[in-house]
């Protein structure tokens, strides 16, 4: 589904990503790790258009973004939880999550129907849906991210770093629902500091050091590797 073959991106003098290929596949979890400034948010970017790439290509469906704005990767069916949430907080729940839909014509029955899905997947968000966002806690919020990226009815979802500042309860009950989205045969590429968690729900995963992929393979395998344990995971 997704193909990224020799990316590079930059900022100014700084090179964020030093040819990174990776692919993801349809009903896949793949997980990136990788510690702080690795580049894992600059990958995302690229993918959903917010970073312009120096180098290198993405595809979609076999199709180049190169020349594909971020607004038509989200009809294309790519959708983001961006890393920290970024959630509307002067508006609702309810109004967060229906600008995760923006691209149907408001009042669309598709999108009450959806609204349903996301307060099944959230039972929090139902008892929360006229409340401003910004009184959510930041696990809710983080919920909430990911519901409106689910509103837009992706076919690639994009999570970057949920676990960002939760405390663990809450971090077990986020991973729960990416367990659940996966059970559902939700295509995710899933950018995690919490290398352990995102390596126990993952198919395979990527380890970006410094810009560049320093392995990959099986999710199982990277998490019984030494030098994964040691360098991401605290273990010996
Ligand atoms: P973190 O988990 O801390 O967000 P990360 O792996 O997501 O780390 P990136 O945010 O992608 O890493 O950053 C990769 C590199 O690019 C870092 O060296 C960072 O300082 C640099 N960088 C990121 N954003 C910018 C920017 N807007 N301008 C300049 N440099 C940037």
């Amino acid at each position: 589904m997704l193909q990224i073959e020799q990316l590079a991106v930059n900022y100014g003098a700084i090179q964020a990503l030093k040819g990174v290929s990776l692919t993801v596949a349809a009903g896949e979890v793949v997980t990136l790790i990788g510690g702080n400034g690795a580049g894992k948010s600059t990958l995302m970017k690229a993918i959903s258009g917010l970073e312009p790439c120096a180098g290198g290509r993405i595809a979609f469906d076999g199709q180049d973004l190169a020349r594909t704005p971020a607004h038509r990767r989200v009809a294309l069916g790519i959708a983001q939880s961006p890393e920290g949430r970024q959630v509307f907080p002067d508006q609702s729940v309810r109004d967060n999550l229906l600008l995760g839909a923006y691209l149907r014509p408001a009042g669309d029955a598709s999108i009450a129907a959806d609204l349903e899905e996301q307060f099944t997947t959230f039972p929090r968000l139902r008892e929360r849906q006229h409340q401003m966002a910004g009184t959510l806690s930041g696990g809710e919020q983080q919920m909430l991210a990911i519901g409106r990226a689910l509103m837009a009815r992706p076919r690639l979802l994009l999570l970057d770093e949920p676990s960002l500042g939760l405390a663990p309860l809450i971090v077990k009950e986020i991973f729960a629902v990416i367990r659940t989205l996966k059970q559902r045969g939700m295509t995710i590429l899933l950018v995690e500091q919490m290398a352990n968690q995102a390596l126990k729900v993952a198919d395979r995963a990527y380890v970006l050091k410094t810009g560049e992929i320093a392995s990959s393979g099986p999710a199982q395998a990277l998490l019984e590797d030494p030098a994964v344990r040691e360098a991401y995971l605290g273990k010996h």
